[in-house]
């Protein structure tokens, strides 16, 4: 069987590494026929809109996607290509998985947690206003439904992945309502999984707790925001932005990018580590069910690093390509 997998190669590094985990994951032989379409300010001029409907309909036709990051403009301009892609698809848990790997020197060893981030509400629900000029306000949403999805989602997979315990990180001591809300669910679904440990953390004695000890956690389910800046900090903890995958999932579709954004700062220089979009193409094998092309995908990545073969944010002189191809020769091997 053949699939069809959509592929949006995005701006800035996007391109670059977008076509790296590509030729890895075809070197892995499991036939896949990629569709390749657009998203992002680019396109703006072609289509009237960052995110077209070309894009969506593809993306809902094969149910599938691997996605480079896509640039947003900064306080002013068209809203988020990648919040809207992720509210229109209902792709309602972010995946983050952070996972040490073996010979990328750390402060910490052994590193394996995993970040659940609700992903189409809270302040990312895009509803601001400004009430007189001088005063605005961004509304904080948080609904019982999105959040025993998003919960639903954690316990099952920590369930599935055999993971032991999971922490609801919050400021429900002064987000009494909505982080309130968001505790109350995480409770009400916990109660149902008495296998799986639960507890509650404050978000920003969890970011201290991650830095000091980050053993100490397994599973971090939280809404929006928290889930953005906390998984860039446990990107931080087994070596960067430049090993982070993700995966945005949802009731009918998946879209697979990594934590990382545009890197205006080194596009087109061929320097960037496409590690993280290559690892996410391994979370897109295992979604497909094609868990030993995963896995050879996962070791070949890991042996690469591990003979000193690496890119410049890893300390080495590997260039985006040149470690592409020494993993694509270590899947075939
Ligand atoms: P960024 O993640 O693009 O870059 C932060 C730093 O990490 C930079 O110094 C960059 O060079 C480095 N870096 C990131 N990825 C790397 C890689 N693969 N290899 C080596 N170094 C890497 O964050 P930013 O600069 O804050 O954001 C740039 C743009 O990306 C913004 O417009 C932002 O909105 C967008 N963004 C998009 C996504 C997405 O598409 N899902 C995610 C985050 C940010």
């Amino acid at each position: 069987m053949t699939y069809t997998v959509t592929l949006i190669p995005g701006d800035g590094i996007g391109p670059e590494v977008a076509f790296a985990a590509k030729r890895v994951i075809d070197a892995t032989g499991v036939p896949i026929e990629w569709e390749i379409v657009e998203a992002g300010g680019d396109v703006m001029y072609k289509y009237g809109t960052p995110l077209p409907e070309e894009t969506i309909e593809s993306i809902q036709r094969n149910r599938v996607a691997l996605k480079g990051p896509i640039t947003t403009p900064i306080g002013s301009g068209f809203r988020s290509v990648n919040v809207q892609l992720r509210q229109r698809l209902h792709l309602f848990a972010n995946y983050r998985p952070a996972k040490s790997i073996p010979g990328v020197k750390t402060p910490f060893e052994n590193v394996d947690l995993i970040v659940v981030r609700e992903n189409t509400e809270g302040l990312y629900s895009g509803i601001e206003h400004v009430v007189v000029p001088g005063v605005v306000e961004s509304l904080k949403i948080i609904t019982r439904e999105a959040t025993e999805r998003v919960a639903r989602f954690a316990f099952e997979m920590a369930r599935r992945d055999g993971r032991k315990k999971i922490t609801a990180v919050h400021k429900a001591n002064i987000m009494k309502l909505s982080d309130g809300l968001f505790l109350e669910v995480c409770r009400q679904v916990a109660r149902e999984y008495p296998d799986i440990q639960y507890e509650e953390a404050i978000v920003d004695a969890t970011a201290m707790r991650l830095v000091l000890n980050p053993h100490q956690f397994d599973v971090l389910l939280m809404e929006n925001l928290y889930g953005d800046i906390l998984s860039d900090l446990t990107a931080g903890l087994i070596g960067g932005l430049g090993l982070a995958p993700s995966g945005n999932i949802g009731e009918h579709y998946a879209v697979f990018e990594a934590v990382h954004g545009s890197a205006p700062d080194i596009a087109g220089q061929n320097v960037a580590n496409p590690t993280a979009l290559i690892l996410s193409g391994v979370l897109m094998l295992r979604h497909l069910g094609e868990q030993e092309a995963a896995d050879r995908v996962q070791r070949a990545v890991e042996q690469t690093i591990a003979e000193g073969i690496r890119t410049r944010d890893l300390g080495g002189t590997a260039t985006t390509s040149e470690f592409t191809d020494a993993v694509i020769a270590r899947v075939q091997a």
